[in-house]
C-alpha cells in the first residue's frame, strides 16, 4: 500500500504507516503548544471566526497555517485539490496521534467532511476546481440544509422546491437544525426539482449562496443554552445550475454520500476523544471523593469497557476499509454504539456532580459547566446525523436480513 509523507512543504512520498506517524510525531512536536492542548477543533474554530482581538487568536491562527502548510487541512482529498491522498488507516492514524499529544486537528467542518465527498464523488471536473480549493482556504464555509419541518429521519420527503429559470435554478421553502447556518456562506441543500417523480428521483443537491440571497436565518436555543441551530426561510434564492452536483433530479446518490461520509467518518476513531474524556471524568472522581462509591466505581468500569468495545470496532472498521470493502451498515452500528455510550456518560458524569450538577453555576444565563454540557449535548447526538432508531432499522434488514418494516418475511 502507498503511504504519504507529512512534511512541511507539503511534499509526498511513499513511506510505511509506521513512518507517517513518525513524521506526525516529529511534526507535532514542533507545533505542540499549551494553549491549544485539551481544546476541540470546534472550540479553536469558534475562536477563529470571532474577532482577531480574541484571546488566544493569534495562535490559533498559527497552528492553522502551520496545518495548512503542513497540508493537514483536507488531508483525506486528493493532491490536485490541496489534499495528501490519505485514505481511511492514514486518517486514523492522524487521528490518533493528535489525539496522543491532546491537540485538535483543524478541519474546514462540513465543507470538508460532508459537501467535500461528494463533490469529490459526483461533481464534473469544473466543480471540483471550483469548489473545493475555497472550502480549503476557509473562504467558503458550509453548512448542511437537508432536514425541514416535514422531513428528517424521512429526508426523501423534501419540498423544498427548486424550478429551473434560465441557467439558474430558483430555490424556495424552508429549512431547520441547521448546525452553524449563521456563519455559512454556502449551505449544500436538497431540493424537489422533479414534483411529478417518484420520492427519491426529483431531489437535486445544490451549493446555495447564502449571503444576500432571499434567505432569512433565525437562531433556535438549544437546551443547552447554545444558538448553533438555526432555521431558514427562502425566498426566491438563486444558484447556478452549475452548482447542481451530481446532475438535475439526480441529488439523491450525492446526498446519501453526504450521509455515509457523515456517518462512517467516526466509525474508526471515536474511542479517540472518549478516551480522553473518560480519563478528565476519573480525576473529577477522585477530587469529589468519590473514588471509593462502589456505585461509581461500577459505571466508570462500565464506560471503560464501552470504550474499548468501540476500539475494536475501530480496528476491525479500519481493517474491512483496508481489504478494500465499502463501509456499509457497519456505520449505522457505530453511530448507535458511540451516540448512546456518550448520552450515558453524560448521565453518569451528572451523578458523580451530585446536586450541585442542577444548577447552573452562575446563575440563568450562564454558561454551563464541562460536565453539565457533555449530558445535554449527549440528549442531540442520538438525534442528529440519523437517530438510533433509524439506524437500528437498517441494521434490522441490511445486518439481520428482517423484512422491511410493517413488512411480513
Ligand atoms: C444537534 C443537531 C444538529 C443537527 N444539524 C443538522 C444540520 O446541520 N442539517 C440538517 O439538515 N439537519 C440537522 N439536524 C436534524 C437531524 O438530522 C434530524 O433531527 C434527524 O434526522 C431526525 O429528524 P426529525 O427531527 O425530523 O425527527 P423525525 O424524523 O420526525 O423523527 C421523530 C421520531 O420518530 C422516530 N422515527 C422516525 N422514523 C422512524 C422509522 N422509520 N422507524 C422508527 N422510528 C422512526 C425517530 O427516531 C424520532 O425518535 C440536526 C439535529 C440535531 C439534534
Amino acid at each position: 500500500m502507498s503511504e504519504k509523507r507529512v512534511t512541511g512543504d507539503g511534499r509526498v512520498s511513499g513511506s510505511s504507516l509506521a513512518d507517517l506517524r513518525a513524521e506526525l510525531r516529529e511534526w507535532l512536536a514542533a507545533h505542540t503548544s499549551p494553549a491549544l492542548q485539551g481544546l476541540s477543533e470546534f472550540e479553536v474554530e469558534d475562536t477563529l471566526w470571532g474577532q482577531p482581538s480574541a484571546p488566544g487568536y493569534a495562535e490559533y491562527a498559527a497552528f492553522e497555517e502551520a496545518s495548512r502548510q503542513a497540508r493537514l487541512i483536507c488531508p483525506q482529498w486528493p493532491e490536485e485539490y490541496g489534499g495528501r491522498g490519505f485514505g481511511a488507516m492514514e486518517t486514523a492514524v492522524l487521528a490518533e496521534e493528535f489525539a496522543a499529544v491532546r491537540m485538535p486537528r483543524l478541519t474546514r467542518g462540513m465543507g470538508e467532511r460532508l459537501a467535500g465527498p461528494a463533490i469529490l464523488a459526483h461533481g464534473t471536473r469544473e466543480q471540483k476546481e471550483r469548489f473545493l480549493p475555497r472550502i480549503l482556504s476557509g473562504e467558503d464555509r458550509y453548512c448542511q440544509g437537508f432536514s425541514e419541518p416535514g422531513a428528517g429521519s424521512d429526508l426523501a420527503a423534501v419540498q423544498t422546491a427548486g424550478v429551473v429559470e434560465g441557467d439558474e435554478l430558483v430555490v424556495s421553502g424552508q429549512k431547520i437544525w441547521t448546525s452553524g447556518a449563521h456563519r455559512a456562506n454556502v449551505m449544500f441543500l436538497l431540493c424537489r426539482t422533479d414534483p411529478a417523480a417518484p420520492k427519491h428521483r426529483g431531489i437535486s443537491y445544490v451549493l446555495l449562496p447564502m449571503r444576500d440571497n432571499g434567505i432569512t436565518v433565525g437562531r433556535l436555543v438549544t437546551m443547552a443554552g447554545e444558538d448553533e441551530f438555526c432555521q431558514e426561510f427562502i425566498d426566491g434564492a438563486r444558484a447556478p445550475l452549475s452548482n447542481v452536483i451530481g446532475g438535475l433530479n439526480n441529488g439523491w446518490r450525492s446526498a446519501m454520500t453526504t450521509l455515509g461520509s457523515e456517518r462512517g467518518a467516526v466509525a474508526a476513531v471515536a474511542h479517540l476523544t472518549y478516551e480522553r474524556e473518560w480519563s478528565d471524568l476519573v480525576d473529577r472522581v477522585r477530587e469529589r471523593g468519590l473514588d471509593g462509591d462502589r456505585l461509581v466505581r461500577q459505571k466508570l468500569a462500565w464506560a471503560y469497557c464501552q470504550i474499548h468495545v468501540m476500539k475494536a470496532t475501530g480496528r476491525r472498521v479500519l481493517d474491512q476499509i483496508a481489504r478494500g470493502a465499502e463501509l456499509g451498515p457497519e456505520a449505522s452500528l457505530t453511530k448507535i454504539v458511540w451516540s448512546e455510550y456518550h448520552r450515558r456518560l453524560g448521565e453518569i458524569a451528572m451523578d458523580v456532580e451530585g446536586a450541585a450538577g442542577l444548577v447552573r453555576p452562575e446563575g440563568d444565563g450562564y454558561p454551563l459547566t464541562r460536565w453539565q454540557r457533555t449530558f445535554l449535548r449527549g440528549r442531540a447526538e442520538t438525534i442528529y446525523a440519523g437517530t438510533s432508531e433509524v439506524q437500528r432499522r437498517i441494521v434490522a434488514q441490511r445486518v439481520l436480513g428482517l423484512p422491511k418494516d410493517g413488512a411480513r418475511g
